[in-house]
């Protein structure tokens, strides 16, 4: 590990958690803590224009229209903007607790954010790899009464049932469709979130 000359906050053997999304900190995107929008970690921005409209962040290992980062799953990586973006990892967080943080269990949570979960609801979620199974603990963390986890992989439905309490569908083996409108007495699901690829 080495520290950049212009990182003040780091030194080396800290332990840090990187945002895969990389922000500077200093646009007026970073200050509305809209890193995704930052204006200056993209430097292939005005090529997503034609696409997108406007340009976003860079984010590791996301193509060169994303700022042609190498990804971050590596032994190393070199972490742009480090004194805003790599986070020091209080002592008490082991390294398996603080490894999903960085992208994993935000996208999930935030997957259950979006839903507006009101106590009481019932989720359907659509996926149950990392990230669904992110989103299934977020879903009850965040008031609802049940999660119906829906995927194809016996072994991870059986890991959404074991480890959060989820209720389980395998579309190969039963009509997703017909089996949420089943387990919810014809009303449907509150939400549903795609955690999917
Ligand atoms: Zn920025």
């Amino acid at each position: 590990m080495d520290v950049g000359n212009d990182v003040k906050k780091l030194k080396v053997g800290d332990r840090v958690v990187v945002s895969s999304i990389i922000g500077c900190g200093q646009c007026a995107h970073c200050s509305r803590q809209q890193w995704s929008l930052c204006d200056n970690s993209n430097p292939n921005g005005g090529l997503q224009e034609p696409i997108f409209g406007f340009g976003t962040a860079g984010i590791f290992g996301y193509s060169h229209l994303f700022g042609g980062y190498a990804g971050a799953q590596a032994e190393y990586v070199r972490i742009p903007f480090a004194d805003y973006g790599a986070i020091k990892v209080p002592q008490e967080i082991t390294d398996a607790q603080a490894l999903p943080i960085s992208d994993a269990f935000p996208t999930g949570y935030m997957g259950a954010d979006l839903c507006n979960i009101q106590r009481g609801d019932t989720v359907a979620v659509w996926g149950c790899g990392p990230v669904g199974q992110f989103t299934i603990r977020s879903a009850y963390l965040l008031g609802a009464e049940r999660v119906i986890a829906i995927d194809r992989f016996p072994e991870r439905l059986q890991m959404a049932k074991e480890q959060s309490g989820a209720e389980i569908i395998n579309y190969e083996e039963v009509d997703a469709g017909e089996a949420l409108t089943e387990m919810t007495g014809g009303r449907g699901p509150d939400s549903c979130v795609d955690a999917v690829a």
